[in-house]
């Protein structure tokens, strides 16, 4: 009787001991193991089944030994004790790696959508962890710069490399964050700024672990900055050329208006002497220094115009614009026996019309105007191919121009010559056209009684106006 009681009890916990190692497959990650563990319980808890049976229905002889029995009774209690203790064990190192996990994919979102390029570089020179938004800024793969730690310095701007490579080298000994702004070209070959800011990176331990690094696209407040120097520059530039303008323009202004002021005080005299012929005299003299300013104020007028007012751009031929300035300006042509050519091929430019004749129009007048005394008078109109650019211009085998005033010629009211009639505006006039066209202008010369070619390049292509 005791020797069943011994065998049903072990029977009974040798099943539980199964049961619970058959239940610690399901929540550890070891669940071949405890299904082995189980199976060979199971195998037991059907020897000690068959030996029970026996015992209780073939009387079996002799009797199972009770001290045997007692200590696998023993070895029944210890296994059912090991893994139900076993259990909790499992169960919150389960809890444990599934809040290791959770936590893990925090982290890798808050990395992975970050808008910026991030990366990790450890000790070795070797990416840890690169955001998938180097793709978006550079067109390559989180892959082909784990491929290739070079790929960043080979896709660098040529230029910036020396300066990236110097920062790179710096990198480790510095602990306070580094900045440095370079360019790259992505994939499609597209330029871009990048700001890059990074910082040393330290473990638990207090050990270095490499470096992280932030990669900003800037390249659109790039472009904004760029534009705002060069309106910043462009504005200066006119501010001194108002400041020089308004000098000139004060300066210029005043010797008619003291010629004015003289004559009148000279007629006074004459009324009060009662001398007619002298009096007609001094008014003549006032009407010429009033027309003078009128004259220079109608020109001043049509300068501070020409920069704003714009008619609609279209496409000029040159040749046919040559041609129409030519008809007006025949007279004077025909005058001074001035022979004039114009060479095939010239281009077809972009721009106002009207303005670009009024361009040809001073240029082939100062031409005829400062020919001086050449027995050949000749002017040639043609253009050249000078790289991408074309250059048109407007020659004359007439007195020239020393080199040191081929600048100064274009200033307002800068006249070399006064023996003839003229203002100093007609070259301005023509330089701020070209400059409101985009274009540009210049004179070749190699100085007195040599001739001047008066050269200009504008867009030959449909462009946009500056209206400024
Ligand atoms: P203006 O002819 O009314 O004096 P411009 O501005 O047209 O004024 O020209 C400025 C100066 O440049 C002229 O006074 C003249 O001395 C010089 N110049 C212009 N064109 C020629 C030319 N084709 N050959 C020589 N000198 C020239």
């Amino acid at each position: 009787m005791g020797v069943t009681l011994v065998l049903a009890t072990s029977v009974v916990l040798q099943l539980v001991a199964a049961i619970l190692a058959l239940r610690l497959t399901l929540i550890t990650h070891a669940g071949r193991a405890w299904m082995l563990i189980s199976a060979a319980v199971f195998l037991m808890v059907i020897r000690r089944s068959v030996t029970l049976l026996r015992l209780i229905f073939e009387h079996s002889d002799p009797a199972p030994d009770l001290v045997a029995e007692l200590v696998a009774l023993g070895s029944s209690v210890l296994m059912v004790v090991g893994i139900a203790w076993i259990a909790p064990l499992f169960l919150s190192m389960n809890q444990h790696r599934k809040k290791v996990e959770e936590s893990e994919e925090r982290y890798r979102t808050v990395a992975d959508y970050t808008y910026d390029w991030e990366y990790w570089i450890g000790t070795d020179g070797n990416y840890l962890y690169i955001s998938p938004a180097c793709q978006r800024i550079t067109g390559y793969t989180v892959e082909e710069f784990q491929a290739d730690p070079d790929l960043i310095h080979a896709i660098t701007h040529t230029e910036d490399r020396e300066s990236l490579a110097r920062h790179t080298s710096q990198e480790i000994e510095h602990e306070e964050v580094l900045s440095l702004t370079y360019r790259i070209f992505t994939r499609e070959g597209q330029l871009r700024w990048i700001e890059h800011k990074c910082q040393p990176v330290y473990g638990k331990d207090g050990c270095y672990s490499g470096r992280r690094a932030n990669n900003r696209d800037v390249t659109d407040r790039k472009l904004v900055e760029e534009e705002r120097d060069r309106l910043i520059a462009k504005l200066e530039a006119q501010n001194t050329e108002l400041e020089r303008f308004t000098y000139t323009v004060s300066h210029d202004l005043k010797s008619p208006l003291v010629s004015i002021q003289g004559f009148v005080g000279i007629l006074q005299q004459d009324l009060e002497r009662g001398e007619p012929e002298r009096v007609k005299d001094d008014l003549a003299r006032i009407s010429n220094a009033t027309g003078k300013m009128d004259h220079l104020l109608r020109k001043l007028l049509e300068l501070a115009r020409v920069g704003r007012l714009v008619n609609p751009s279209e496409n000029v031929p040159l040749e046919a614009l040559a041609r129409e300035t030519i008809e007006l300006i025949a007279g004077q042509a025909e005058k001074y026996g001035v022979q004039i050519e114009i060479s095939a091929d010239l281009p077809v430019v972009f721009g106002d019309r009207l303005r670009l004749r009024e361009v040809m129009q001073n240029l082939l007048e100062n031409a005829i105007k400062y020919m001086g005394d050449q027995p050949q008078p000749r002017i040639e109109i043609g253009s050249r191919r000078e790289g991408n650019e074309t250059i048109c211009y407007v020659r004359d085998n007439g007195i020239g121009i020393e080199p040191c005033y081929h600048e100064k010629v274009f200033g307002v009211f800068e006249r070399l010559d006064s023996t003839r009639e003229g203002s100093g505006l007609g070259l301005a006039l023509v330089k701020r056209i070209l400059d409101a066209h985009g274009g540009r202008i210049w004179v070749e010369s190699d100085g007195s009684g040599h001739g001047s070619t008066f050269c200009f390049s504008i867009s030959t292509k449909d462009a946009d106006i500056s209206s400024s």
